[in-house]
């Protein structure tokens, strides 16, 4: 059986569903209104502390955001985290997932050993689902999604079980990997008042571009191929209207049909 596992879990901060904001100028989301971390990487936390609990080791949250991210990883560290990376520069700003991926893995390479990066399975913004397999791509580091449950940890293996459309698998990989870990596999702790108060006492360290010597031309909206253009809520979708099913009402269906042209003459 593994000996201190050492994990490193990717958190991102978005906005409060309840305070969405954009900018009109640039398109890109206003990222000062209220804020949450994504509820999503509440699973992967969790994960990263009960394992600590049971093989030892440490747990170290890492995010790329703004300044105020800094919000987020302390809530991780009063849940049991022992270190935290934010990864904040103004260079960062209107990175898409490969400009995100590769400045995260850049971050990851600076941390002197881990076992596993875990990840939530999306964000419920950008919500893209694409973050944990391009980090594994940059790091070439085997990766596996939707991931239920861990089985077994032995020294350079690890056996989990993962979702695959309707059923469960059973899957082994060589560490280190990069795992996301899906909804609903665990009831995330909430923090104690001993742990906020253990968590002022523990290190965030921050990194800028320079810090991990990320090359200019792949981070942030220059280093991004997809540029978000423009964000804005779907259009309000028109009332539906409940015909009660009677022989009387199949003239009405049929004019309705014919008027939002789903049917012709
Ligand atoms: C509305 C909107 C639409 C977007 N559409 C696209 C698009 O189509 N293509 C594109 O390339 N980019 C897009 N982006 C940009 C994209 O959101 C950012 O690159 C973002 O940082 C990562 O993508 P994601 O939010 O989709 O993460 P996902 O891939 O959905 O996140 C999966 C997991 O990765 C980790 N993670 C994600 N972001 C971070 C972070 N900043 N720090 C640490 N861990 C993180 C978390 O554990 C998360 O659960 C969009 C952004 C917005 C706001």
């Amino acid at each position: 059986m593994k000996k201190n596992l050492n994990t490193i879990v990717l958190i991102k901060q978005v906005p409060d569903a309840t305070d969405v904001k954009t900018d009109p100028e640039t398109g890109r989301l206003i990222r000062d209104g209220a804020v949450t971390i994504n509820p999503f990487d509440m699973f992967a936390i969790e994960q990263a502390i009960q394992l600590k609990e049971q093989y030892g080791g440490k747990v170290i949250v890492l995010t790329m955001g703004p300044p105020n991210a800094k919000y987020s990883l302390e809530f991780c560290l009063a849940m049991g985290a022992d270190d935290a990376i934010l990864l904040t520069d103004r260079a960062f700003a209107g990175a898409d997932t490969i400009a995100t991926s590769y400045t995260l893995a850049k971050a990851i390479e600076k941390v002197p050993e881990f076992d596993i990066i875990f990840c939530g399975i999306k964000t419920t913004d950008g919500d893209t689902g694409q973050i944990g397999a391009d980090v594994a791509e940059f790091l070439n580091l085997p990766n596996i999604y939707y991931v239920n449950k861990i089985h077994e940890i032995a020294e350079n293996s690890i056996i989990v079980e993962k979702q695959f459309e309707d059923r469960m698998q059973v899957v082994q990989s060589e560490l280190p990997v990069v795992i996301s870990m899906i909804k609903g596999a665990n009831t995330p702790r909430f923090p104690t008042l001993e742990g906020k108060m253990e968590a002022f006492r523990k290190p965030v360290t921050t990194y800028t571009a320079t810090d991990v010597q990320a090359d200019p031309k792949q981070i942030g909206a220059e280093g991004s191929p997809t540029k978000v253009l423009r964000v804005f809520p779907p259009p309000k979708r028109e009332k539906g209207r409940i015909l009660p099913e009677s022989d009387d009402n199949i003239a009405e269906l049929v004019q309705f049909l014919k008027e939002k042209k789903f049917v012709t003459e």
